[in-house]
């Protein structure tokens, strides 16, 4: 292990990680659950791994109210992994925004695939009512020139957070955000594609 930090254990698989690793709840003062995706709010945490797996055995088997000794608000399992879907996704968003304002955002399929013959883009979203052929081409393309893709949000939305009309691709280039986006994404993975 590269990093060493302080560790904490999930209060559902008993898993120890450095603490960056795992995600961590706080109460708020009505005892209401509340994810603290960038820990970084007062109060005494406890941690689970990110996956749903983990969220939502710790809600079931009432391991929150163990860790915080006593009632605990809002420690709905599903509840829960739609919050943290709508939050990880509200910073994704917030991170495609800066990465049009730094000129890092070329869009539309046109666009996207003559982009991925020549200079490869970091990363693409791909809508998720993008037409069944064009997702198709667009994958292969992607797959071929080794190119991470996220399927997520509509052509309007994705439209809108460039300042554009409906866009059905939009590519990332080298520079953009990329990292933030690969960790946000990734952490959406982590809790759509484990039975969410
Ligand atoms: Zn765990």
């Amino acid at each position: 292990m590269a990093e060493k930090g302080p560790e904490r254990t999930c209060i559902y698989c008993r898993t120890t990680r450095n603490k960056k690793e795992l995600l961590r709840f706080v109460l708020a003062p009505d005892r209401t659950l509340v994810p603290d995706l960038l820990a970084k709010l007062p109060g005494r945490g406890a941690y689970t791994c990110m996956t749903s797996v983990c969220v939502k055995g710790a809600a079931d088997k009432r391991q929150f109210s163990r860790a915080f000794k006593g009632e605990v608000k809002g420690a709905d399992g599903a509840g829960l992994i739609d919050q943290l879907a709508t939050r990880i996704e509200e910073r994704i968003a917030s991170y495609i925004s800066l990465a049009n304002k730094a000129g890092k955002v070329s869009s539309g399929t046109d666009m996207v695939l003559e982009r991925m013959k020549d200079q490869s883009p970091g990363f693409l979203f791909i809508a998720s009512d993008i037409s069944a052929d064009i997702g198709q081409k667009v994958k292969a393309l992607a797959e071929r020139n080794g190119v991470e893709y996220c399927t997520l949000f509509d052509k309007e939305k994705l439209g809108a957070l460039i300042g554009k009309e409906m866009r059905v691709v939009v590519a990332i280039g080298v520079g953009g955000f990329i990292e933030p986006l690969k960790q946000e994404t990734a952490k959406l993975r982590n809790f759509f594609e484990e039975g969410r």
